[in-house]
């Protein structure tokens, strides 16, 4: 069984999020900051998605108590063991030094994670929506856990991660192997003519894309898969992009959209310059 851990300082709305997930009301909610102190894992579906949901205690920091510091270990306990974390912030509140603090942490675990901006029902949530792109995470899954809506976003982020081919031998999988599988998408992008194709080809080892001095070669994002270090990986190499006022022909804002679409589709996006023109 796959496992998902909901994370973020207290009162963002984890446990009302593990109580929509979950099969059994079972997570405390409280208005009072705090109130889930212990994991609590449940059997939990979404979509179709099956998975177990694990509500760990909120991070809290700033003091060196032997709480937080219990709490802390919870959590990083809870990221080793699960498939996927969601991060949550409060939309409404918008973000603490609590919340920067976490998701520095969370950004050097290994386990994959998606943001999450909760109580976003209203318009009250717009500016810390926003202000959660900032937080190195990528872009924020907008719901609202109390009045269930962005579920279905949530869905498909989640999908990503826990959808894979199935694994035959139940619970006997062990943690971490689902990810394994997926290819990561890589995407290089930059301007026309930085050498995007070239790199590509030296990861490679061969001749895979044409390349040369003429910008523009590569017209549409092509995928190539390589292996490094036993994992798998999809390059995908896309056309040039340029400043928008430069893209007046028409034919490269359809290459351009074609790049922008395989920037969408990337797990990680590699940005590449050209130091003679930066
Ligand atoms: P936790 O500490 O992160 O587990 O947060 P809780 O799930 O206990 O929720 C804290 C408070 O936020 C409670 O008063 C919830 O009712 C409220 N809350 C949770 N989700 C939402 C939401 O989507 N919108 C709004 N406005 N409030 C929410
Ligand atoms: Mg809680």
């Amino acid at each position: 069984m796959r496992t998902v851990a909901i994370v973020g300082r207290p009162n963002v709305g984890k446990s009302t999020l593990f109580n929509r997930l979950a099969a059994r009301r079972s997570a405390l909610v409280d208005a009072v900051p705090g109130v889930t102190r212990d994991r609590r894992e449940g059997k939990a579906s979404l979509g179709g998605l099956e998975f177990t949901a694990v509500d760990t205690g909120g991070f809290e920091d700033g003091d060196s108590s032997s709480l937080s510091t219990r709490i802390w270990l919870q959590i990083e306990a809870a990221l080793l063991d699960a498939d996927v974390a969601l991060f949550l912030v409060d939309a409404r509140s918008g973000l603490s030094a609590t919340d920067r603090e976490l998701a520095r942490r969370v950004r050097v675990a290994a386990t994959p994670v998606i943001l999450i901006a909760n109580k976003c029902e209203g318009t009250a949530a717009d500016a810390g929506l926003y202000d959660a792109c900032s937080l190195g995470l990528g872009d924020p899954v907008p719901i609202s856990a109390e009045h269930g809506l962005g579920l279905s976003d949530l869905h498909e982020e989640l999908a990503t991660w826990l959808d894979t081919a199935a694994p035959s031998g139940g619970d006997a999988e062990p943690h971490g192997d689902g990810r394994d599988n997926i290819p990561l998408r890589l995407a290089v992008v930059g301007r026309p003519n930085v050498g995007k194709s070239t790199l590509i080809n030296h990861l490679i080892g061969r001749e895979r894309l044409i390349t040369g001095p003429e910008p523009g070669i590569t017209h549409d994002a092509i995928t190539v898969e390589w292996e490094a270090g036993g994992r798998k990986l999809h390059l995908v190499d896309t056309a040039g992009l340029r400043r928008r006022p430069k893209v007046t022909e028409r034919l490269e804002k359809l290459y351009a959209g074609d790049t922008r679409r395989a920037i969408g589709l990337a797990h990680v996006v590699a940005v590449m310059l050209d130091v003679a023109a930066p």
